[in-house]
């Protein structure tokens, strides 16, 4: 088995350990992988791609790195960028205003498609990320319910860097409390389905907390910084 192999079939005896029972989505974060690593990821099994950089994703994509599974779009979006994505991502996690929105609205019109999305929320409020301000979350939902070629799929957060996994769960416990807040009030064009929380360090924290889908990267990948990561 490749690093890789041996590294997801890890990862998902975790999250099963965590889920007890319940199913939770494996979402590979492959930034900075190159299309052979992502294969190897998915031949592994991960149930979907994630990508943050736009450009990262149309490359590997054109190499046929995320063939036979959902691919998602994970990093900050720019308006000038969706054009790139609608229709070609299954998901795009990182949804974060009404301009946004309305923009994915009107290209997924164009291609006649129903673009699929996730509202990112800034549950710690930090200034220097993105995400939309938990008291926005409402409103910004009844605004992606109006429109006609979106479809409202979940909430995404990625919680501020905390000493422990343990510092994160206030965060990952206030998203699940929005998550099912929404959830309840059955707006149009829209099914709460995915609540995408947990990285390499939290994800079993943010499973114990609700968290139905996982973004993980560095331990399917190996670390980052390491230009030759040991063991492969
Ligand atoms: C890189 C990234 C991840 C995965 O981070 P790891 O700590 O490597 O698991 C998850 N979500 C987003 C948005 C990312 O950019």
């Amino acid at each position: 088995m490749s690093s890789i192999a041996e590294n997801v079939a890890a990862v998902r005896a975790r999250i099963d350990a965590a889920a007890g029972g319940r199913r939770v989505l494996l979402v590979a974060a492959s930034k900075m992988n190159d299309a052979g690593r992502v294969r190897e990821a998915v031949a592994a099994g991960v149930d979907a791609c994630g990508e943050n950089r736009v450009q990262e994703l149309v490359e590997k994509n054109a190499a046929h790195a995320y063939d036979g599974r959902p691919l998602h779009f994970i990093g900050h979006l720019q308006r000038n960028k969706v054009k790139y994505l609608v229709g070609v991502a299954d998901l795009i996690e990182s949804v974060d205003s009404a301009e946004l929105i309305e923009l994915i609205d009107r290209r997924a019109e164009k291609l006649g498609v129903v673009q699929s999305i996730l509202l990112e929320v800034n549950i710690g409020r930090e200034a220097a990320k993105s995400g939309l301000a938990p008291e926005d979350v409402e409103k910004t939902v009844e605004f992606a319910a109006s429109r006609r070629h979106i479809k409202l799929r979940g909430l995404m957060a990625i919680p501020p860097v905390g000493a422990s996994p343990e510092a994160s769960r206030p965060y990952f416990a206030a998203m699940r409390e929005l998550f099912i807040d929404i959830g309840e009030k059955k707006y149009d064009n829209t099914s709460m389905d995915f609540l995408s929380m947990g990285m390499s360090g939290d994800f079993e924290a943010a499973i114990a907390e609700g968290a139905n889908m996982v973004r993980v990267g560095s331990a399917i990948f190996g670390a980052r910084s390491y230009p030759h990561p040991q063991g492969r």
